[in-house]
């Protein structure tokens, strides 16, 4: 059998890479290469990159109405594609198809829609001086970016980056990640029957290592936004900074999910679920670290390794499985090589623990069982590092202090999640967590103007409305005597 083939998109066409070469595209519920994805290297980047220098002074220069309108017929020819994007979402990452459904794919439109509508609103800053001046500060395009996106939520995290960046007048060479590059390449079809101007978006297939390197390291391309693992983001940081790039990082996440003993027990637990282990717990916010206030320790444990291990693993593509696969066998191996250390460092595997055969067509797929750990210290390794599958610890505490101490103590900062009922307790949480993101009795509740971003190790700058228009322009500020 004949595997499809992806192209790249560079210039406005489907293209082969240069080398000639392709890499194999595995779906992770089967075990087997479904597909083949562009071995692309720097000279792809290079014609990219030349593509959208010649596109760069007219797409800019193309009023904001046409720019936007051209954007939200992509987004109608998502909606309209929603089952086949969804579909391919599923196949590429393992995620239940549902999820995708639900999530992902409408998740992509509304971020082309939400940066299409929102720079017909951002508008200049002025500053009058009383007479003696009067400051208007303009806003232009940086010329051409780049962005780099990862696996776990590929066409959402793809158009987070891609849409502000061509709302605001820039020509983007994009990456995506090279384990889910299918719907991307779905979406370059789509950009083309949309009417995108050659050259306004160029997407090149294939490894970090040479796609995204060449990409970060190329002069001309002038900022870099990049979503993926923190000690990626230290390698691209180290290359780019040198360089001045403008540098937007959204990096990894060790989050912490603290249950008081006053919350709402059914709404939290309810949730847990969901912040826990949704999308196979492979989303950086999912909240890996539960801790819960003593009084309540032992009832919320019981009734949520109870509700854990009725959990269904199989079948990304059946209505009723709760977790797909993992992405990759790699990553199996590492998030089970975290089970194996957490019971080296003293903990029980209250449920889960293990891998799953599905049986039948996903015999030979990368499926493990959500898994619940207790009995660890906060400072040990399972605790602080970032694991970024369906493996949860749960730990009790007692007081407010003690559990900030907890929750502060790794080296990331990206989301928290609180539940308590007393506003003043939620007050002091918000205030003293070391995060870019508190949710207060909710999770991934997300309005697309906040500021999305983390704190130490989880990344630098922030994206969401306006801020990312600010990351993907430069400012002149022009002073006028009176
Ligand atoms: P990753 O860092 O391995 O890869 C991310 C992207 O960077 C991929 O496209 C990859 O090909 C590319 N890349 C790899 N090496 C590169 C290099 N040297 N130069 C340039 N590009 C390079 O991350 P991943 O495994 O794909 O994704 C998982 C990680 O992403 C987790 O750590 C997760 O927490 C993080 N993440 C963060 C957010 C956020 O918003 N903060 C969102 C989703 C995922």
């Amino acid at each position: 059998m004949r595997l499809l083939k992806i192209q790249n998109y560079i210039g406005g066409s489907l293209v082969a890479p240069n080398s000639g070469k392709y890499l194999d595209n595995i779906n992770p519920a089967i075990g087997e290469v479904y597909s083949q994805i562009p071995d692309s290297d720097r000279h792809d980047i290079e014609q990219a990159q030349q593509a959208a220098e010649k596109a760069k002074e007219s797409w800019a220069k193309t009023p904001k109405n046409k720019r936007s309108e051209i954007m939200m017929r992509i987004a109608d020819l998502i909606d309209q594609n929603l089952e086949e994007l969804a579909k391919a979402e599923s196949i590429d990452n393992g995620k239940p198809l549902k999820l995708a459904k639900a999530v992902d794919i409408p998740r992509a439109s509304s971020n082309m829609r939400f940066f299409a509508t929102g720079i017909l609103h951002y508008s200049n800053e002025s500053h009058d001086m009383d007479g003696i001046a009067i400051n208007y500060t303009l806003r232009k395009p940086i010329g051409v970016v780049g962005c780099i996106s990862p696996w776990n939520l590929p066409l959402y995290l793809f158009t987070w980056k891609i849409a502000p960046a061509l709302a605001s007048g820039n020509c983007v060479v994009a990456k995506p990640s090279e384990v889910t590059p299918m719907t991307a390449y779905l979406f370059s079809k789509l950009c083309i029957e949309a009417g995108l101007p050659a050259g306004v978006l160029n997407i090149v297939h294939g490894l970090g290592s040479k796609v995204g390197a060449s990409i970060t390291s190329h002069p001309k391309i002038k900022a870099i936004s990049f979503t993926g693992g923190t000690a990626t983001g230290k390698h691209i940081a180290s290359v780019a900074a040198p360089m001045f790039k403008k540098l937007s990082l959204e990096l990894g996440g060790k989050n912490p999910n603290i249950i008081f003993a006053d919350c709402d027990f059914e709404k939290a637990l309810k949730t847990t679920m969901h912040s826990s282990f949704a999308n196979q717990g492979q989303i950086c916010l999912c909240g890996s670290r539960i801790f819960v206030q003593r009084p309540i320790y032992d009832k919320f444990k019981t009734a949520f390794v109870d509700k854990v291990s009725k959990l269904k693993v199989g079948n990304p593509m059946d209505s009723d499985s709760n977790l797909g696969a993992v992405v990759s066998k790699e990553h199996q191996e590492k998030v089970m090589s975290y089970v194996a250390l957490a019971q080296e460092e003293g903990g029980t595997i209250l449920t889960g623990g293990v891998t799953v055969n599905p049986g039948g067509i996903n015999e030979k797929g990368y499926f493990i069982r959500p898994t619940v750990i207790e009995g660890l210290s906060f400072d040990c390794r399972t605790n602080q590092e970032e694991i970024f599958g369906p493996v949860v610890t749960i730990m009790p505490f007692d007081t407010e202090e003690e559990v900030l101490t907890y929750a502060n103590s790794t080296e990331y900062g990206l989301a928290a999640t609180v539940w308590t009922q007393d506003v003043g307790k939620a007050t002091r949480m918000g205030a003293n967590l070391e995060s870019g993101i508190v949710w207060v009795n909710c999770w991934l509740v997300r309005d697309l103007r906040t500021p999305f971003g983390g704190v130490k190790n989880s990344g630098v700058g922030r994206e969401g409305g306006f801020n990312a228009f600010n990351f993907f322009t430069e400012s002149t500020n022009v002073c006028i005597a009176l």
